[in-house]
């Protein structure tokens, strides 16, 4: 997995544990993310929104597609070619493998090996995102995730915004033991900080556990709490319910997050990969079709007018024959 790391866990700064008592987060809510196609038909899992965990349990999240790991096969790459979004952010991380990004304000990069796009819709921007062209010739592994942040009514209408954040870039840090690499990628952890600019206080952070390790992590008591396994196995919570690769949960009231990872990890992963998201909820309606996020029907029926009266932008002329491909 070559998402950013270092060679010397213990030269890194530590997260030290909450002190006690805290309390410790339960697991509400487990859910085994379904498999469906997103895009041109890419195979996603996504483990929120869902009948388990909803938009209020995910809030300020609004969804997450864990894409792949998959081994493509030449040709089998496929993206999502120019389309529109508006009231909300869209976090593109990639792990392995790569995804050509551009939108149709001149944003854009090739995301690749642990750095994160992240993108501000706001009041409106077209974007296209697709396997670069040597990963659809040669194939290859690909592996990452998109998360869509949602915007408080007041900043959905905000002008869209394009953070790229280099894997470099990312904040490395540990666990009061060093047995877990904790890579902030936005937002605040015992107050470190990674890199990602947030409209409204969120974390997002990737972390890999050793086999066996116990982390203990504080986490904001008025802040939501989400996990997701992006490979191998471990517990979440005081009563250590176990999770395994493609499962997520969403935690209660408390201001502790403790996770482990297997003893005796099997399967292709070594280290538990696990995302960890907080943040604080919107609590606003939500009103949503296809790739529009707003709080009203009314406000829904005007993006879509919007988009096709070309007010969000336009596909830039340059790239209008990749579409035909
Ligand atoms: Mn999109």
């Amino acid at each position: 997995m070559p998402a950013i790391s270092h060679p010397n866990w213990t030269a890194l700064p530590r997260i030290p544990e909450p002190a006690l008592p805290g309390i410790d987060r339960p697991v509400v809510t487990l859910t085994t993310a379904p498999s469906l196609l997103e895009g041109a038909g890419f195979p996603v899992r996504r483990p929120f929104p869902g009948r388990e965990i909803g938009f209020r349990q995910a809030d300020p999240f609004l969804l997450l597609d864990h894409m792949g790991a998959v081994e493509y096969a030449p040709g089998e790459p496929k993206g999502a070619p120019w389309h529109p979004h508006r009231g909300f952010e869209t976090v593109t991380y990639i792990i392995d493998g790569a995804m050509q990004h551009r939108d149709s304000q001149g944003g854009g990069g090739l995301i690749s090996n642990g750095s994160t796009q992240w993108m501000t819709a706001g009041a409106g921007i077209l974007h296209d995102e697709m396997p670069p062209e040597e990963l659809v010739k040669t194939g290859g592994l690909f592996h990452g995730f998109q998360l869509w942040v949602n915007l408080p009514s007041d900043l959905k209408r905000t002008p869209p915004r394009y953070q790229s954040l280099e894997a470099s870039q990312v904040t490395l840090a540990t666990s009061a033991r060093a047995d877990a690499l904790l890579r902030v990628i936005a937002g605040d952890l015992g107050g470190i900080k990674g890199p990602g600019i947030t409209w409204i206080p969120v974390t997002v952070i990737h972390a890999s556990l050793e086999p066996g390790a116990q982390v203990r992590l504080p986490w904001p008591s008025q802040w939501n709490a989400l996990a997701y396994v992006l490979s191998g196995s471990g517990t979440v919570g005081p009563s250590h319910v176990l999770i395994h690769e493609g499962q997520g949960v969403e935690l209660g009231t408390g201001d502790v997050l403790s996770i482990g990872a297997s003893p005796n990890p099997d399967g292709s992963s070594r280290t538990l990969e696990i995302l960890l998201l907080g943040g604080q909820p919107i609590r606003e309606p939500i009103a949503t079709y296809g790739p529009f996020v707003m709080n009203t029907h009314d406000e829904i029926v005007q993006a879509f007018e919007d988009y096709q009266a070309g007010r969000m932008g336009t596909v830039p002329a340059q790239t209008l024959e990749r579409r035909d491909r």
